[in-house]
């Protein structure tokens, strides 16, 4: 007989990537994981060639060091209080798994990041869903979920798949109306691309509050998917525990070094960040031009990550699902984002002039046809 998982792991959708491959499709443009735009900075790359040519023997330094230097000095951030994971990704998993158990439950907004109710399932607890406002996370709502059995609040702002936020005022009245004994994380995996200035800054909220802690990656405008990278600045307690429940060499040699490369390069970033912006406003203009003219209905939910969600009408042969299928024969990978309770949506990762040009060539020839 096999044996058997704990209880909630079986409960657990698996979560699906982003669709990687399309048969049949010339060029293949992949614009359904929200990978950055321009790639990754080549002092990045020519760091992890040196470490590929002359040092895979070595374990990778298990404190992250020299990349919590790095990152404290990009951010002005206490490196003992910043916490390196395999992707943020295992941060929030080792969170999940450090603080909510059996009987716990998380709040979360209703159109969140699935990784939160994925790992939440698996440690057994339960996930209260909170109502947005026009797709946009609902601080009264998120409080209002909130109950005697809640460990945790997990927001990610701005959200994924939906790229809206609340501004900081909003973040703040969040923590403050939360028990002390709740942590609030602050997934922030989007942030190098904001240049709202209502964002604020969340490490000034895990400043000025205990049990809030904010999470980074260097899968998006970083472009170091492939690394799995990630960080966390929280309350030092907070990152003592993490220390303690960490396999010790969680992030690998290769990610370490990239990393700190990257982070010296932030005119890397800067670019990256304008040209997104910039291509997200022409590709968000031309769709809403495309559907007045031909009187599709579709609609954008305003983004200020690097994607845009958009929605489309639950007609047949127009309908997101037809217009996946004519995107990918094309060679244009989106997200559907149906397990995000959005069955009428895609996610649209805004890509290079070349990508973001095939899409709105293939979307045109769907809507006109
Ligand atoms: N949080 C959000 C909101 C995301 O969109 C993603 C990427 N899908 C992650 C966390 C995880 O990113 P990573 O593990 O690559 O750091």
């Amino acid at each position: 007989m096999p044996v058997k998982p704990l209880s909630g792991v079986l409960d657990i959708a698996p979560y699906v990537p982003g669709a990687a491959g399309a048969p049949g499709a010339q060029k293949v443009y992949k614009l359904s994981a929200n990978e950055s735009a321009l790639g990754a900075s080549p002092k990045a790359g020519a760091a992890y060639r040196g470490l590929a040519m002359d040092g895979l023997h070595l374990y990778p330094d298990g404190s992250a060091n020299a990349l919590r230097e790095a990152i404290g000095a990009a951010h002005q951030l206490d490196p003992a209080r910043i916490f390196c994971g395999a992707g943020s990704d295992e941060i929030l998993q080792l969170l999940m798994h450090t603080y909510v158990g059996r009987g716990d439950n998380i709040v979360q907004t209703r159109h969140g990041f699935l990784m939160y109710s994925i790992f939440a399932t698996g440690a057994g607890a339960e996930v209260r869903y909170a109502p947005e406002k026009e797709l946009t996370a609902d601080v009264d709502a998120l409080l209002e979920a909130v109950n005697e059995k809640t460990k945790a609040v997990f927001l990610a702002n701005p959200n994924n798949p939906t790229g809206t936020y609340i501004p900081y005022q909003e973040l703040e009245r969040l923590r403050q109306g939360l028990r002390d004994d709740i942590l609030l994380v602050i997934d922030a995996a989007y942030a190098e691309y904001i240049e709202q200035e209502d964002y604020g800054d969340p490490a000034r909220l895990v400043h000025d509050s205990d049990n809030t802690i904010m999470t980074r990656t260097f899968s998006k405008a970083y472009g170091l998917g492939a690394l799995r990278l990630g960080w966390a600045y929280g309350p030092a307690d907070m990152i003592e525990v993490l220390n303690r429940v960490r396999t010790p060499f969680n992030v690998n040699a290769a990610a370490l070094a990239a990393g700190v490369a990257a982070l010296e390069d932030q005119t890397f970033i800067w670019k990256n960040r304008a040209f997104t912006n910039a291509e997200r406003a022409r590709v968000s203009e031309a769709i809403t031009g495309l559907s007045n003219a031909f009187d599709a209905g579709l609609k954008i939910t305003p983004s200020i990550g690097n994607f845009l969600l958009v929605h489309f009408p639950d007609v047949p042969g127009k309908n997101a699902d037809t217009i996946y299928k004519a995107l990918a024969e094309g060679g244009v990978l989106v997200r559907p984002v149906g397990a995000y309770q959005l069955p009428h949506a895609l996610r649209i990762t805004i890509g290079d002039v070349q990508a973001n040009n095939r899409l709105l060539d293939l979307l045109k020839a769907c809507i006109a046809a």
